[in-house]
Parts: C-alpha cells; sequence; structure tokens
C-alpha cells in the first residue's frame, strides 16, 4: 500500500497558533498547481512499482483550490502513476471555502473524503485562534457537506486558553449530533515564532495548561467511545469502517510520495523533504530540478519512529517484529526501558505487543522516547 500527499502552500489567513508551511499570498497559485503536475511526472519512476491506494490533499489549505485545479492534479497522478481501483482521495477543507456549490463541484470530482479544519464550534475560540471561519459556517457546512459526502473528518483543538472542560464538552457533543464519522483532535501547542507564542509572552493571552489539556484529552477519548468512535491513534477517532488509510499508512511505515514545498516523503528507507519556499521550490521544478533533500535512516532511526508511532496507535508495537527486524538487543533493550512504566500501568503486554493503557495514552510520545535507542548505528 502506497501513497501520494500533495501540499497546497495557501491559505487565505494565518492561524496564530500555525508553524506550517503556507502562503497567504495566491498570485502564484496557478503556476503552482503546473509546479505540481510536474513534480509528479519528475518522480513517476519513484513509484513504478507501487500501486497508489491514497491521495492524501494537505496544506495550508487545499480547499483554495477550485474544483478543476483539484481535478488537474488527481489527474497528473493517474496519468503518471499506477492508482487502486478505489483510492480513499481526501482533501483537507476550511468551513469558509465550502460554498453549496463548492462542496457540489467536489462531490463531482475523484474526491471521496473530506476532513474539515473546524477546530472549534465557538466563536471565542476561533476568533483567539484567527481562522478564517465563524461558528455558523462551521455547523452548517458540515450538515451541507453530510449532504453528499458518507467520509467526513473534522479537526477540533483542545487545550485552548480559557476553554473550560464544559465547552469542550459542548464541542464533542456538537460534532456527535452532526454524524461525523471520524474525528482528529489535537491539544493547542504554542510553536515557537508564532503570533500565539508572541502574545502569550506579552500576557495578552493565558497560557497553555498540559492539566487543562489532558483532562480534555480524557473527556475526548471517553465520550467519543461511548458514542461507537476507536481511538485508533491518539489523535484520531473512528467509527468502523472510517479510519484514515492515508494516515494508517503512515503510521505502518507504508511508502508515500510527498509533492509540493514542504512536503515529506518516505520509501522504506530514505526520508525526503521539499523545500519549504514557494518561489524556490517554482524555479526548481521548471528546471527539472527535485528541491529535496534526503536522509538515509538508520537501524536506530527506523527502530526509534516503530516505537514513536506504534505506541500511539492501537496496533501497538510487536516485540518480535522489534527482533527480527533490527536484532535482539533492541528487543531486550526495549523490555528493560518499558519496566517502570509496565509497573506503573502506563503500558501493558498483550501477548507479543507493547502497548500503552488507557492512562499511559496521553503520555505516549514521552512513554516511547523513554524507548529510543540512542547513537547504535
Ligand atoms: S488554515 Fe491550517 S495551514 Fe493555514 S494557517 Fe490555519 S492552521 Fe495553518
Amino acid at each position: 500500500m502506497s501513497g501520494i500527499y500533495i501540499h497546497i502552500p495557501f491559505c487565505k489567513q494565518a492561524c496564530h497558533y500555525c508553524d506550517f508551511h503556507f502562503s497567504t499570498s495566491m498570485g502564484k497559485k496557478e503556476a503552482m498547481v503546473s509546479a505540481l503536475r510536474k513534480e509528479l511526472l519528475l518522480r513517476k519512476e519513484e513509484f513504478k512499482d507501487e500501486v497508489v491506494e491514497t491521495i492524501y490533499f494537505g496544506g495550508g489549505t487545499p480547499s483554495v483550490l477550485d474544483a478543476e485545479e483539484i481535478q488537474f492534479i488527481i489527474d497528473s497522478v493517474y496519468d503518471n502513476y499506477k492508482v487502486a481501483g478505489n483510492p480513499e482521495i481526501t482533501l483537507e477543507a476550511n468551513p469558509d471555502d465550502l460554498s453549496t456549490e463548492k462542496i457540489m463541484a467536489l462531490f463531482k470530482s475523484p474526491v471521496n473524503r473530506l476532513s474539515i479544519g473546524i477546530q472549534s464550534f465557538f466563536e471565542e475560540d476561533l476568533k483567539l485562534m484567527n481562522r478564517a471561519h465563524n461558528a455558523s459556517e462551521a455547523e452548517n457546512c458540515i450538515r451541507e457537506a453530510s449532504a453528499y459526502f458518507d467520509n467526513i473528518s473534522i479537526d477540533l483543538i483542545y487545550g485552548i486558553p480559557d476553554m473550560d472542560n464544559e465547552r469542550w464538552k459542548h464541542n464533542i457533543e456538537k460534532a456527535l449530533s452532526l454524524g461525523i464519522p471520524h474525528i482528529s483532535s489535537y491539544a493547542l501547542t504554542v510553536e515557537p515564532q508564532t503570533a500565539l507564542a508572541s502574545f502569550i509572552k506579552k500576557g495578552l493571552v493565558k497560557n497553555v495548561d498540559d492539566e487543562v489539556a489532558q483532562a480534555h484529552f480524557y473527556i475526548l477519548s471517553e465520550t467519543l467511545e461511548a458514542a461507537g468512535f476507536e481511538s485508533y491513534e491518539i489523535s484520531n477517532f473512528g467509527k468502523p469502517g472510517y479510519f484514515s488509510k492515508n494516515n494508517t499508512a503512515y503510521w505502518q511505515q507504508k511508502k508515500y510520495l510527498g509533492i509540493g514545498p514542504s512536503a515529506h516523503s518516505y520509501d522504506g528507507v530514505r526520508r525526503g523533504w521539499n523545500i519549504n519556499n514557494n518561489p524556490k521550490y517554482l524555479r526548481a521544478i521548471e528546471k527539472g530540478e527535485l528541491p529535496m533533500e534526503t536522509e538515509t535512516l538508520s537501524v536506530t532511526d527506523t527502530y526509534n519512529e516503530y516505537v514513536m508511532t506504534g505506541l500511539r496507535t492501537i496496533w501497538g508495537v510487536s516485540l518480535s517484529r522489534i527482533a527480527s527486524d533490527f536484532g535482539k538487543n533492541y528487543r531486550e533493550y526495549a523490555l528493560i526501558q518499558a519496566e517502570k512504566h509496565l509497573r506503573d500501568e502506563l503500558l501493558h503486554i498483550e501477548g507479543d505487543t507493547l502497548l500503552t493503557t488507557k492512562k499511559g495514552r496521553f503520555l505516549a510520545d514521552g512513554l516511547a522516547s523513554d524507548l529510543f535507542m540512542v547513537n547504535l548505528g
């Protein structure tokens, strides 16, 4: 199973917390769409033995593209790659782009999954984060999109300054009342060099509080599990049959090709990342060059990534796979490092698999880093 990720590096306005790669100037949108097609052509040999099962438009804000531009890029994938019979094709979309006409045009395109950046149903949260949409657009676009799309995911952010447990519960309940089958939910993090970091430093906005975020996480898990969702990854909850195939493939170390500025790729051995600068990306692609750097992952890097992604998911970390793929010393090391957390009931072992417990789930990243191997090559 392999996937193609396409990064659309444009947003209407900058959300205060965001450090992704995007530009708010749309002047080069057309040139970018042509360049994405050209990169797909330039890199087709990398995937000559692969069957593409997922295509994912991420960003930035892919919904700033019109349906014809999206169709043009998908056609470019089909023209240059072997694509499975019924691929999952996801488009990240923001509510303010999802007019009735846009939803209908997308419905007629091959896109079959929408991932909508709702973040909150409350005006005050949306304002604080400088989202481009308002609360009524958040709700209305879901109602309208649901008339055409069955496979819809929404993003929600918790741990927002001043968001109490009640407001957070209300956000989750609102999502449930709208019949959404998949929710991705992340704690608000304060990235350096963002407007949010600077507001907090100046005392204009309260800092985020890890304990509040942790409480919100447990409210989220319990409420969604009670409503029939599976928490298949720490930030992702889906009804049976609605897990994101694209994200699951990342977590299971499948190959993917990242197209567009700042997009990352993985071929099973090497990681690559494209330059995160739109003009430089466009110039390189125009000359037929790939603006990409790569690194070959060491056994240690691959082990660390496996532990990191595995502990975040319901599939956990297979101890026999650690022994067979990385060596018995890695398996022993993992078990020694896990000992304390097994005693504290943050981790547990089921058969051959090391997993986080309910109590340990929120702490998965920290638990994984305790199992990391450093520089053994
Ligand atoms: S829309 Fe998404 S990518 Fe764009 S600034 Fe906001 S959070 Fe970042």
